[in-house]
């Protein structure tokens, strides 16, 4: 599959973090003959191309899709209607349309929205890859290696188009998995989306004691990995939070009642609720590590 593929001329919208890793990892693979890179910031665009990452710089959107044979969407899910409203007379008909948003009942909105009727070349897809940093100096060619991505094809999508999403991800060195997208939308709510919340709400309510500094200063190692996830951009979690809405408060309520009820439990010295929690806890976390290791 990887073999087959060419893309003649790929368009990135948004060089960032990911876009960038997933230029790069084409390079890596060398199934790409031109890449035209697009975003509103020029000094970003103008350190894309000096560091390789793309070979000419199109800030017009809809300039930048023309003649493009895949088109990438990798910037935050609040962009994408507008972007998607401004590419949508431009693109080439047989043009493969895919994002990188990390929710995807939203893109798909968007999209509607933006087109008569959604293209069969569109297929909306998630790496589920990334760090806390932004921008394309974050980037690394090594970002996908051994890595999921989901794709959340559309009543619409035409299996070439699904086809050739799934080749561009598995010359970057991921796995591919097709996924519903409601479901996706619960799952990475879940497994992403919540531990954010998480550690930014842990980290802001620690911030506003009196005593907040005390305790960065001796925060160890359990408050860093916990709180790692803090450090990422704010406005792409804004939008995801608001894009996963219903899945998100959902889980935040569910959590909110277990933590409750674990006040309760520490306030009444209920070592049986807490060891039970711990133990079981411990147990499902050290599986996934397992599993995680064979599967590396
Ligand atoms: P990033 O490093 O901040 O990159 C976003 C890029 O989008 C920037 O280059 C930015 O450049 C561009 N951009 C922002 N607003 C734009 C607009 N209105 N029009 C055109 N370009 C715009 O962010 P990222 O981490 O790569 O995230 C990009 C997407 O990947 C998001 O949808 C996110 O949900 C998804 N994602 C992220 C992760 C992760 O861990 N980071 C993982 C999986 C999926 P300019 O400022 O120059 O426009």
């Amino acid at each position: 599959m990887t073999e087959s593929l060419r893309i003649k001329r790929l368009c990135l919208i948004g060089v960032g973090l990911i876009g960038g890793s997933l230029l790069r990892a084409l390079r890596r693979a060398g199934v790409v003959d031109e890449i035209v890179g697009c975003g509103r910031n020029r000094n970003s665009l103008e350190t894309a191309l000096k560091l390789g990452v793309i070979d000419r710089i199109e800030q017009d959107p809809a300039k930048a899709v023309l003649a493009a044979d895949m088109v990438v969407l990798a910037v935050p899910l609040g962009a994408m209607q507008s972007i998607f409203t401004v590419i949508a007379p431009a693109l080439a008909a047989d043009a493969v349309l895919t994002d990188v948003g990390s929710t995807k009942g939203s893109v798909v909105k968007a999209a509607e929205r933006a087109f008569t009727a959604l293209p069969n070349g569109f297929v909306p897809g998630h790496p589920i890859a990334g760090t806390e940093k932004s921008g394309v100096e974050a980037s690394f060619a090594e970002l996908f290696d051994g890595r999921r991505v989901i794709l959340t094809p559309t009543a619409n999508s035409s299996p070439a188009a699904v086809s050739r999403t799934r080749a561009m991800w598995q010359a970057c060195g991921a796995e591919v998995i097709e996924m519903d997208i409601a479901h996706h939308d619960e799952v990475l709510a879940a497994t992403s989306h919540l531990p954010h919340m998480l550690a930014y709400s842990l980290v802001d309510m620690l911030a506003r004691r009196d005593d907040s500094q005390e305790i960065f200063d001796y925060a160890a190692g359990g408050f860093r990995d916990f709180t790692r996830i803090a450090s990422s951009d704010p406005t792409m979690w804004h939008d995801i939070a608001l894009a996963n809405q219903d899945a998100l408060a959902s889980l935040l309520e569910q959590f909110s009642l277990d933590l409750q009820k674990l006040a309760e439990a520490v306030r009444e010295g209920d070592s049986d609720y807490l060891k039970n929690i711990f133990t079981r806890a411990k147990q499902v976390r050290d599986e996934f590590q397992e599993r995680g290791k064979s599967e590396r």
